[in-house]
């Protein structure tokens, strides 16, 4: 079986949860997000190398924190500027043995086992996996003083965890970074790397608010 990598990037600033504590690090079903969210990729990915990006100033931190709490084995690493940067970093870190790599945001704490299963052994066979959902609501693209409706059959909401055969997303990351850049499907895209979808979970979203962290407790209580 190919040698596995995992990349959490927790490198954001994240000031919109209004707390002093790094969103990444608030508690969510009784441990820090991003612990829980380690701990689904080692469980779901047995054996995987797992590789924490982090802002310099938060690394000693998060050292301690995790030391409070059942945290699957990671390496830490200093993010950068931008998210690019710091996936960059985080690529620098695996091993020279890893040969598909996930790339998630440490925030999206409520993906599932399954669903990191999903995307990995999809890109066992396509280089550049990433889950998407349909989208539910309209949607309108602003064109000066008028706007006009998108169709929402053509549309789908990206999420992370991304997979990619190791040797094309470092390839990717060669390249300098370029604002359009939103997701790592979008740097691959750039080389001319072909993205294929699979589906992602609704419930898989970016803890960006304290609602969102309600709704997240919510949720865990319920399964
Ligand atoms: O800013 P955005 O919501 O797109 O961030 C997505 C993910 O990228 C978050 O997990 C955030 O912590 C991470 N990030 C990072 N380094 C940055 C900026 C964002 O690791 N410089």
């Amino acid at each position: 079986m190919a040698k596995r990598g995992v990349i959490i990037v927790a490198g954001g600033s994240g000031s919109r949860m209004n707390s002093t504590l790094p969103k990444q690090f608030l508690m969510l079903g009784g441990m820090p997000v991003v612990a829980r969210t380690i701990n689904t990729f080692s469980e779901a990915l047995p054996g995987a190398e797992i590789v924490l990006v982090l802002p310099k100033e938060h690394i000693a931190l998060w050292k301690n924190l995790a030391a409070r709490f059942d945290v699957a084995v990671h390496k830490c690493v200093e993010g950068g500027k931008e998210r690019f940067d710091s996936v960059k970093s985080g690529l620098e870190a695996l091993s020279s043995e890893v040969e598909l790599v996930a790339i998630h945001d440490g925030v999206r704490a409520l993906a599932t086992k399954k669903l990191v299963l999903r995307a990995m052994l999809a890109t066992e066979e396509k280089d550049a996996v990433i889950p998407v959902v349909d989208v539910v609501d309209s949607y309108r693209r602003v064109e000066g003083d008028s706007s006009v409706i998108v169709p929402r059959k053509e549309l789908r909401i990206v999420q992370t965890p991304q997979c990619f055969r190791r040797s094309l997303i470092t390839k990717a990351y060669e390249q300098p970074f370029d604002p359009a850049f939103t997701d790592d499907a979008s740097v691959v895209e750039a080389i001319g790397g072909k993205i294929t979808l699979v589906e992602g979970e609704r419930s898989n979203i970016k803890l960006t608010t304290p609602e969102d962290l309600d709704w997240a407790e919510w949720q865990l209580s319920r399964c």
